[in-house]
């Protein structure tokens, strides 16, 4: 089956009770057993629902893998990933990636004897010299969030395998219908379903899926113990957003390469960071191992100054300034105050986190609009 097929139909057949076209919601919390443990499959909504399931085995088929689990958010998807961890486990992780990403691991696994080592991944050696006894996990976020570097996804599997580490991708900015990191060598793809996955900015759900049964049992049992599950309602919103999926993709990367164009001739703007220009450091890797360039740009003033950010990041019209990214609506951001502001200013700073930074999720208006509220804007 192909990608476009595969996000409408995977893991979704007609109702048996009802034939109803669409999977229903299954909204209830338990089952009935017709003796103790004799039942249809399900006994308790935290362990398995119909809906969940049905959006399990659909993201499991869009990255071409054998399992999937959702969790109540990105976030909710990272923590059981770690749990799966020890104290004095290590884990060398990209240093440029999303701030909440950052705020968990240092903030709160490090308190559980978790040591985390954050590297530019642009490098391979970066990875392979922190490489010790202790290393268990590496963990890529490619795209980054917000600065848009490029790992080399199957490179740095083979430096997993070889050291028998668990190698875990971000694969929340490009989406499974950009990149598909199971098949790159990767042993497992987390999601923040929030974003492009889900697509309508209306839900917040993560997601891991996986190949091999001998992780996706331990992430089963992490979901069901840890208890971190998505409801009925929101599985149903996200299932009937990847029906889109390739469509409203299709859409954000056509317009962003308009905007990114726009942007680097603008004379108030200083770096644009898209990996679809040839000039970007990494743009045959990103040619290499997605299918286009995804729809999220930053970019910095020419001054890197605070206050001509905030007044750009306030003064759109279709742009929202919000939170958030990958939904049919265009929205911008300031990283330095709102994704990353969790991120001490000298470790964002390295990354190209200035304080001049502004984050653009492209959405799919007609693009013309798009183009003439950022020029508006960027008259300060
Ligand atoms: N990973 C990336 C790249 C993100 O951008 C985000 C949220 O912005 C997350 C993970 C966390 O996902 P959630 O907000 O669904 O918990």
């Amino acid at each position: 089956m192909k990608f476009e097929t595969k996000a409408i139909h995977a893991g979704q057949e007609p109702d048996q009770s009802t034939g109803s076209v669409m999977t229903p919601i299954y909204q209830t919390s338990t089952y009935h057993q017709k003796s103790p443990g004799k039942h249809k499959g399900f006994e308790y909504s935290r362990t398995g629902n119909p809906t969940r399931s049905a959006l399990e085995r659909n993201i499991a088929a869009l990255e071409n893998g054998k399992h999937g689990l959702c969790f109540g958010s990105g976030l909710a998807a990272i923590d059981a990933i770690i749990k799966l961890l020890k104290p004095g486990d290590e884990v060398i992780s990209t240093n440029d990636l999303y701030g909440g990403t950052y705020r968990i691991f240092d903030k709160v696994f490090e308190n559980y004897g978790i040591k985390f080592h954050f590297v530019g991944m642009t490098s391979l050696s970066n990875v392979t010299k922190l490489i010790n006894e202790k290393t268990k996990m590496i963990w890529v976020e490619t795209p980054t969030n917000p600065t848009l570097n490029i790992a080399d996804i199957e490179s740095i599997s083979k430096i997993s395998k070889k050291n028998n580490l668990i190698l875990v991708v971000d694969n929340t900015f490009a989406t499974s219908y950009l990149q598909n990191p199971l098949d790159l060598g990767a042993d497992i793809v987390m999601h923040s379903l929030t974003k492009y996955m889900g697509g309508h900015s209306d839900v917040v759900m993560g997601a891991a899926i996986c190949n091999e049964d001998s992780l996706a049992e331990k992430l089963f049992f992490i979901q069901n113990s840890c208890g971190a599950v998505p409801g009925p309602m929101d599985c149903f919103l996200v299932l009937r957003g990847i029906k889109t999926l390739h469509i409203r993709m299709d859409r954000h990367c056509k317009n962003a390469e308009k905007i990114a164009t726009f942007l680097k001739k603008h004379k108030k703007v200083n770096n644009v960071y898209w990996p679809g220009f040839k000039s970007h450091p990494n743009h045959e890797i990103a040619k290499k191992q997605m299918k286009n360039f995804g729809g999220m740009i930053s970019f910095d003033l020419r001054e890197n100054r605070h206050a001509d950010a905030i007044k750009v990041v306030s003064s759109t019209k279709y742009f929202c300034l919000a939170e958030s990214l990958g939904g049919v609506e265009s929205l911008i951001g300031h990283p330095a105050s709102m994704t990353h502001a969790a991120i001490p200013k000298k470790e964002r700073e390295k990354t190209g986190v200035v304080d001049s930074l502004i984050r653009l999720s492209i959405g799919i208006e007609n693009v013309d609009d798009l183009l003439k509220d950022l020029n508006q804007a960027l008259k300060f």
